[in-house]
């Protein structure tokens, strides 16, 4: 049987030999569209919180969360090397020379082999993408962005503060460096046809992508959207996971070959959570997802 889709595994083995994990850092950092640059009060969705690790504290340097983290991961497996991982909000807000000190730093990092930078496509400048793609030629270097939508009236709805066009030339521009490129896309935003979802597989297919992270909508307690779920939850469809997977094996099958799929969920704490949770790992989900693709090719 033809594999599903291309695993984060898969991808990370073919620059690397050896176990590699990532460990979230956060430098403390902000966001344009919650601080007034590009707009106040986030995205629609936002509650950083929900993806901030507990090891990871901003009042501790990055060597020092990195090694808090190696020491977390390194019992089990002693061998391990280690990707660190700039999350929380927009890594690449802040001057230059700030980024710099804070990348290198980790670089320095016993172990450390590689960054990925969590941030907007509209928050990576000429002079950035020059910098990450001189350091690209001596380790790896991924730029994950904050897609979301390929839709223009969704990220308008969810106040993105960008369009897709700029997704589109952020990831050009990146790929063209040599640098890799992650993108992060959210499936089931308000408002969205399921066709919309889909054929987003198409336009991220049809760009220099390496990898995607999908996750299902999850609608986070003080959000703007979660007011605007108890206003009009029927212009919402949050989804069970049986529906969502049938989604996703849709999905893949549109998606090219050659980009991995990191993940497929984000279980957000449920204390954070407006809506009722799955309760579902990705590994669990992505037993759902085998079963539910296995099922639609009868097999
Ligand atoms: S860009 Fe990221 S950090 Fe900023 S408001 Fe949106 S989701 Fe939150």
């Amino acid at each position: 049987m033809q594999k599903l889709y291309k695993t984060y595994s898969d991808f990370l083995s073919e620059h690397f030999s050896g176990k590699i994990q990532k460990i979230a850092v956060n430098m403390g950092m902000s966001c344009p569209n919650r601080d007034g640059t590009i707009g106040k009060g986030g995205c629609t969705y936002c509650n950083n919180l929900s993806f901030v690790p507990e090891y990871c504290r901003p009042d501790l340097t990055v060597a020092e969360q990195l090694e808090q983290g190696k020491l977390f991961f390194g019992r089990k497996y002693p061998q391990m090397r280690y990707l660190a991982y700039f999350q929380a909000y927009s890594n690449t807000y802040a001057p230059l020379e700030v980024l710099k000190k804070h990348y290198e730093e980790a670089l320095m990092v016993d172990k450390i082999v590689g960054l990925v930078i969590a941030t907007r496509p509209d928050c990576v400048s000429e002079e950035l993408l020059d910098y990450l793609g001189e350091l690209s030629q001596r380790c790896f270097v991924m730029v994950e962005y904050g897609v979301e939508s390929c839709t223009d009236r969704t990220l308008k709805r969810i106040n993105r503060g960008h369009d897709f066009a700029c997704s589109v030339k952020a990831i050009k521009c990146t790929a063209k460096r040599k640098i890799h490129v992650g993108v992060h896309l959210i499936l089931g935003l308000p408002g969205e046809s399921r066709k919309e979802m889909l054929n987003q597989a198409d336009e991220i297919s049809a760009l220099p992508v390496d990898v995607v992270k999908l996750h299902q909508l999850q609608i986070l307690k003080g959000t703007r959207m979660e007011k605007d779920y108890q206003e009009s939850s029927s212009d919402f469809h949050l989804f069970s996971p049986e529906e969502y997977a049938r989604l996703v094996v849709e999905f893949l099958q549109k998606l090219r070959s050659g980009i991995a799929v990191e993940r497929f969920t984000n279980q957000s704490p449920p204390h954070l959570l407006a809506t009722e949770g799955w309760g579902l790992k990705n590994h669990e989900f992505v037993h759902i997802l085998i079963r539910v693709a296995n099922e639609s090719q009868g097999s």
